[in-house]
């Protein structure tokens, strides 16, 4: 049985006073057995939320990191420094960064190695774009970034990963790909992990949704037998939305 992951991405919103805040509401809600709640934060964040969700059963994530350990990287934070914080969780390869600050499946491999060596789990965001899935290419879209984001990895570091089924015109737009959708494709995904792995490591890798999910849409997604959880951006802002999204994982 995969434990079903809540994950809310809060892109860059929320100042050090506003994410305490929102954990202080959520502390004792978003917290229910059997679901595993976390929040992916920006880096300017991530100590005081550490220091937040001690007690709690709420897991903290990063939303990038750099795949070397130190270095002459203007800007860039570490695993290293990541493990050092306390960090559990790292988004990697979301389109957001694919499309704005040239993240490739070459540097999304890196980070995934990166991340198994400082001890952080990866949320690895894979999807198609619209005129992709218009051209009926979403399953190669999917193939092509899940081999290149699983390359090198052995069986125990694959079956630890966290998939991000998101298709990117889904994206903060308030179109979701229907539930019925998005299962079909994350049933694919995890068959390409059977023929790279097997099919024991495939059964163990969490692989959510992700695309406008919001508290009305959520179990719609969480009743598909292949969906695991979702990574949610603009309703995971909220305490109650967020608590309402964990209820219904
Ligand atoms: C995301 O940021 O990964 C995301 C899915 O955003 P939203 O839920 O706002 O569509």
């Amino acid at each position: 049985m995969r434990e079903p992951i809540i994950a809310g991405n809060w892109k860059m919103f929320k100042t050090v006073s506003e994410a305490q805040a929102f954990i202080n509401e959520v502390k004792g809600r978003a917290e229910i057995d059997g679901v595993e709640s976390v929040i992916c934060a920006p880096f300017t964040n991530l100590p005081a939320l550490v220091e937040a969700v001690k007690g709690t059963k709420i897991k903290v994530g990063a939303q990038n990191l750099h795949w070397e350990e130190s270095g002459a990287f203007t800007g860039e934070i570490s695993g290293a420094m990541l493990e050092d914080l306390g960090v559990n969780y790292v988004i990697i390869g979301h389109s957001e960064r694919r499309a704005y600050f040239a993240e490739t499946d070459e540097t999304v491999n890196k980070k995934v190695h990166a991340s198994f060596k400082y001890n952080l789990t990866p949320i690895v965001c894979v999807g198609e774009k619209l005129e992709e899935r218009e051209a009926g290419q979403t399953k190669e879209v999917c193939k092509l970034q899940v081999n290149e984001a699983f390359r090198g990895l052995s069986k125990e570091q694959a079956a630890q990963v966290v998939v991000a089924y998101e298709p990117i015109w889904a994206i903060g737009t308030g179109k979701s790909s229907t539930a019925e959708d998005a299962n079909e494709v994350i049933t694919y995904i995890r068959e390409q992990l059977i023929a790279l792995f097997d099919v024991e490591t495939a059964n163990h890798v969490r692989i959510q949704y992700g695309g406008s999910v919001k508290p009305n849409n959520v179990r719609e997604y969480m009743n598909q037998l292949s969906i695991d959880g979702a990574l949610v951006g603009g309703a995971s802002l909220d305490p109650n939305s967020f608590t309402q999204l964990v209820e219904g994982a």
